[in-house]
């Protein structure tokens, strides 16, 4: 008998017939012996229905009081899917109770809209395995130290459910979603791109932050750190299939390293579009000018990601590094108005029209070339590189948007990862 944690994303959860299904395919595990917590996401389409309602009422506000009842809100969502499966689990002759996040409690701190899960209480839920129910867990949301309901961040029951997994000491946590798995790159952009039947977690968190949007970044660093086995698998398949192989489908994330590093040197290709470049040109080059130019912005919160800088010709230089799409227009601007004049630079010029493209596989950290079969690649291509950027276990370059594609499609065929037919 092993403890197991199911998470369903919003389109599992996303009619009666879907949670229905799901209630029969979390009857099946319950009753092949596992004590089962389960934690799906609102009904899809309902995350953004509530706070549509919110933005009709009054466009978004930069005020606590009002991300506060963002979070009294979008919570609902979740608490409904979880009464909703409760009820189908119920109908099934099942045992089950539902619990929103904070009757556990999951307690989080008190940032809005963007909550940190800080220690969960698992008395409650083990008093309910241990009477033999099953319990489900809303998605994507706690409780702050004051008694405010709070919520994660969009998909955050990804993470919700990983920290359950954890608090628990649960002996896998299965993510349940649209996709069967992991894959070497988009099907969508790559059409041989191919699951992986494992990924480590090291090569996941990369792939998850760079763009590939099968799991909310957070869950993965809760699992690196905490060690929770975690697997993502499909909710389409006939809830009544085996479960021995259900168990093994999807891709698992491993914390192990064995036979894989001498398989593929790279396993995956990410990318990302939702990135812009910002160019500060002429500035004095003297100690200092990074610190001058980033700091400002990291006062600002904003995020950045690829930097380079120029080497110097006539005592000036050029810096620029990539931040969000969704900051550019801050980060412009404060450049603009306040740090150029400040350091003397002449312009500070933007581009949205880039895309980040990386490689990435913990093999890399025992081969060497890899980086220049990329560069190579994509030159063959005519792809102009504007910017680089490496780690141990992955490199990633910035390309103008519209190569993106051919980018990851050479790059793909030239790290062997097409499928074979
Ligand atoms: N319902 C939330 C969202 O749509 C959380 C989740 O689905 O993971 O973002
Ligand atoms: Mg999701």
């Amino acid at each position: 008998m092993a403890l197991i944690v199911h998470k369903y994303g919003g389109t599992s959860m996303g009619s009666p017939e879907r949670i229905r299904n799901v209630a029969k395919r979390v009857a099946k595990w319950a009753r092949a012996g596992h004590q089962m917590v389960v934690v799906p996401s609102a009904m899809s389409g309902e995350t953004n229905r509530l706070l549509g309602l919110a933005s009709e009422l009054a466009p978004s506000q930069a005020k606590s009081s009002y991300y506060r009842e963002l979070d009294m809100l979008a919570s609902t969502g979740e608490q409904a899917s979880s009464a909703l499966l409760a009820i189908a689990l119920q109908s099934e002759g099942m045992d089950a109770i539902s619990y929103a996040g904070w009757q556990v409690p999951v307690r989080t701190d008190s940032s809005y809209t963007k909550a940190r899960i800080e220690s969960i209480d698992d008395v409650r839920v083990r008093g309910d395995l241990d009477a033999g129910r099953v319990v489900i867990i809303t998605g994507f949301q706690g409780i702050d130290p004051q008694g405010n309901v709070t919520t994660l961040g969009r998909g955050g029951s990804d993470t919700s459910a990983v920290a359950i997994a954890a608090a628990l000491k649960a002996n896998e946590c299965l993510i349940y979603t649209d996709v069967d798995g992991v894959y070497t790159t988009d099907p969508r952009v790559v059409p041989a791109a191919k699951r992986l039947g494992t990924v480590s977690f090291e090569e996941m968190l990369e792939m998850a932050s760079l763009g590939s949007k099968v799991l909310q970044i957070r869950s993965v660093e809760f699992a690196g750190k905490y060690k929770v086995p975690m697997r993502v698998l499909s909710s389409f398949t006939p809830w009544d299939i085996d479960l021995d192989e259900e168990a093994k489908s999807g891709t698992l994330i491993t914390f192990e390293e064995d036979e894989k590093m001498e398989k593929a040197v790279v396993s995956g290709i990410a990318f990302n579009r939702g990135e812009a470049k910002i160019s500060v040109l002429g500035v004095p080059d003297t100690p200092g000018i990074a610190a001058g130019i980033l700091g400002p912005v990291a006062d600002a919160n904003i995020e950045v990601d690829v930097i380079i800088q120029n080497i110097s010709k006539d005592g000036k230089t050029d810096f620029s590094f990539t931040v969000n799409q969704g900051d550019y227009q801050r980060a412009l601007e404060l450049l603009r108005d306040k740090v150029a004049p400040a350091l003397g630079a002449s312009e500070v010029v933007g581009n949205q029209n880039i895309a980040k493209v990386s490689i990435v596989g913990i093999g890399m950290r025992s081969h060497v070339g890899v980086a220049s079969t990329m560069f190579r690649t994509l030159s063959q291509e005519g792809v102009n590189i504007q910017m680089i950027s490496t780690s141990e276990i992955k490199t990633s370059v910035v390309i103008d948007e519209k190569y993106l594609e051919l980018a990851v499609r050479s790059l793909h065929t030239a790290f062997g990862l097409d499928k074979s037919e």
